[in-house]
């Protein structure tokens, strides 16, 4: 618990667009399980997997799915209680 790899990735909230700090769901790298060891990951072509990041101005969790290095879905964890 509490423990992740932080990965090197500029994606922006898709809600609000401040920076978002991405960790590591679960990444595949080669078909073997990359151990959460608090590591700065660069995404590349060999890896698989997810990552997820918490926006504090919308207090909501992002989860991205990747394929082969590249982000192929970004979505909401959690449905929004109210938007304002
Ligand atoms: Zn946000």
């Amino acid at each position: 618990m509490g423990v992740y790899n932080r990965i090197n990735i500029e994606i922006t909230c898709p809600k609000c667009h401040k920076p978002l700090e991405w960790q590591s769901k679960h990444l595949i790298y080669d078909g073997l399980f990359l151990g959460n060891l608090m590591q700065d990951i660069t995404l590349n072509e060999r890896m698989d997997g997810e990552i997820y990041a918490f926006c504090y101005n919308c207090e909501i969790w992002f989860d991205a799915d990747i394929v082969k290095g590249g982000i192929t879905d970004i979505k909401q964890s959690k449905p929004i209680t109210k938007e304002k």
